[in-house]
């Protein structure tokens, strides 16, 4: 991916623990490398077309400045994600934060922090088999649009399915969204787990009746295995209520194990049906 890159920006600010730095002040050397697109720009040579390296700089003064942090962590952790919201052209950033006058009374150049922060594609599915099913899926979409990490990029149509696993039960109404997050896999799971509670799913049997059932099917190319998250979501192969709407977001979708499209999926499960 092409770069765009500050280095050593001086901003004189009071971040730090001790009360020394708080009331005098220190200098902070900043340098970032945004991650983004230069072949528009570069062709068309117009400055719409990318990202402002002077704002991004007054930004970055203006946050430090504005703000105050104990931990040049912190400063770093929140000025990539503030700079990931404001300009939507950088796709992943590195921000490196350097302290020259550390107060640790030992001779030393500087102490610095470095992170790599992005945007991540995910894929989110809903399902609901008790109370208004529509108005739970689409309560979910609303409360994850409602999360600043998170934006809802395609919804998927809502479509109605027998039970799996557990039968005896109302119809199931199955759909999914695409987003981009700037959350980890298990934060993204967080947040799903916090929106089903909101909406008062109780759950008395596995597979059974839910007023709101999210998963996390897909988290870029990753695969994931924890105690509390495997993705991809397993079982998909099976599951056409979950291969339909992925169809309909984003045919071309490849499933990191496999390597098949979510098209070749649903066709290969649909052919299954028929024998
Ligand atoms: P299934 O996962 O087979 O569709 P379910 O959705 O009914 O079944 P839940 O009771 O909602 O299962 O979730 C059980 C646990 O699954 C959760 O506590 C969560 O930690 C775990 N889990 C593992 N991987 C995922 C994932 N990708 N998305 C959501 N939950 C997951
Ligand atoms: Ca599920
Ligand atoms: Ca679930």
């Amino acid at each position: 991916m092409d770069e765009i890159r500050i280095t050593d920006l001086t901003v004189f600010a009071n971040h730090g623990v001790y009360e020394e730095e708080a009331v005098l002040g220190q200098k902070f050397l900043v340098s970032a490398v945004m991650e983004t697109d230069i072949r528009r720009p570069g062709l068309t040579d117009s400055l719409d077309n990318t990202i402002n390296y002077g704002e991004v700089s007054q930004e970055i003064t203006r946050f430090l400045t504005k703000n105050r942090f104990q931990l040049i962590e912190a400063c770093a952790e929140q000025l990539a994600e503030h700079l990931l919201f404001t300009y939507p052209l950088i796709r992943r950033i590195t921000l490196e934060i350097k302290k020259p006058w550390a107060p640790v009374h030992l001779p030393l150049d500087t102490v610095s922090v470095k992170i790599t922060r992005g945007w991540h594609t995910a894929f989110i599915a809903l399902g609901s088999n008790m109370g208004d099913k529509d108005a739970h899926l689409l309560f979910g979409v609303d409360e994850l649009k409602k999360v600043k990490q998170i934006q809802v990029e395609k919804v998927s149509s809502f479509i109605r399915t027998e039970p799996y696993g557990y039968t005896d039960q109302d119809v199931f109404l199955n759909g999914a969204c695409m987003i981009r997050t700037t959350l980890t896999p298990e934060e993204l799971l967080d947040v799903c787990q916090h929106i089903e509670a909101e909406a008062k799913r109780v759950r008395k049997i596995h597979w059974g009746p839910r007023t709101l059932d999210l998963d996390v099917l897909f988290y870029d190319q990753e695969i994931i295995a924890t105690e509390r998250l495997n993705v991809p979501h397993p079982d998909m192969a099976n599951r056409d209520f979950v291969l339909k709407p992925m169809a309909e977001l984003a045919p071309w979708w490849g499933h990191p194990v496999s390597h098949k499209t979510m098209q070749q999926m649903l066709n290969e499960l649909n052919a299954r049906g028929e024998n």
